[in-house]
């Protein structure tokens, strides 16, 4: 690793942080130097994802927060400045994907539950986050989660895929809207990924069969497979890069 991949003295937020991409990323900024507080609902995993930061000599924060809960971000925010006094790198990590079904079966309930937290929890985090780094002068870095479904239309994810498109606007206008404070904002997007979201669709023989056909790479990703391009755009490496949208998904978008 080059010295300019280094994180060291960075302070990052991953939100998602417990599980699957979000824990991967987590472990990966903290390997890469950064002190790191990975966030998610459930106390106990963010706890043992903390352990693993601070086995990495890295200091951490153990601490729960609902995306989608704007006093929820704000006091998880505050309690992140009183033990850093600083905000360098927010992931945006955190998502759900709880149905499949056509679109016309997705219940208002549904949607509003899919775009609160895969949406609107990007906007509340990045918002809260991004008036911190202004008023810090910090340079920061956000990175957005988005998904091959922002990009493409996938089969009975209608909420799913119309807030991960939303990601990758966001994302584009952040950028243009804090250039001027030195905040680069970014987003990845995943193709297919093992992890706890996926587990539904690994379980049907079908459905996963089906996937792996339209893959080039023929396989899901890893979670640690999408760590490196958040390292990247977290450090000083991708430095001239804002508003773009890195696809890391085994070809999936490709064809
Ligand atoms: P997982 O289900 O493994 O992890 C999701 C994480 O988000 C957990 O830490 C979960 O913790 C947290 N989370 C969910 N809702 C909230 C909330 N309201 N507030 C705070 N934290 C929350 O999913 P993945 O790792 O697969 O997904 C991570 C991101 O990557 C998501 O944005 C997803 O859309 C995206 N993605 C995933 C792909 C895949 O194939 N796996 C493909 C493309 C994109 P808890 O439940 O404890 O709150």
């Amino acid at each position: 690793m080059t010295s300019k991949f280094n994180l060291e003295n960075k302070v990052a937020i991953v939100t998602g942080g417990s599980r699957g991409i979000g824990k991967a990323i987590s472990l990966g900024l903290a390997e890469a130097g950064a002190d790191v507080v990975p966030v998610s609902r459930t106390k106990a995993a963010v706890d043992e994802v903390c352990n693993l930061i601070e086995n990495l000599g890295r200091r951490t924060l153990s601490i729960t927060t609902d995306v989608s809960d704007e006093s929820s971000v704000k006091f998880m925010i505050e309690k992140v400045i009183k033990t850093f006094d600083k905000i360098d790198i927010l992931i945006n990590g955190a998502g759900i994907s709880p149905i499949l079904k056509s679109a016309e079966k997705t219940s208002l309930e549904e949607w509003n539950q899919i775009i609160n937290t895969n949406l609107t929890g990007v906007f509340i985090c990045s918002n809260e986050v991004g008036k911190i780094m202004i008023d810090k002068n910090v340079s920061g870095t956000i990175i957005n989660i988005a998904s091959v479904g922002g990009k493409v239309g996938l089969l009975r994810q209608a909420a799913y895929c119309a807030a991960k498109g939303g990601v990758i606007q966001l994302t584009k206008v952040l950028a243009l809207d804090w250039v001027k404070y030195g905040i680069r904002v970014n987003a990845i997007a995943p193709g297919y990924v093992k992890t706890d979201l996926t587990a539904g669709v690994m379980n049907s023989e079908k459905i996963y069969n089906d996937l792996i056909s339209k893959t080039p790479m023929s396989r899901f990703g890893e979670p640690e497979e999408i760590t490196g391009a958040a390292i990247y755009l977290a450090s000083d490496e991708a430095s001239y890069v804002t508003g773009e949208v890195i696809t890391v998904d085994g070809g999936y978008t490709v064809w």
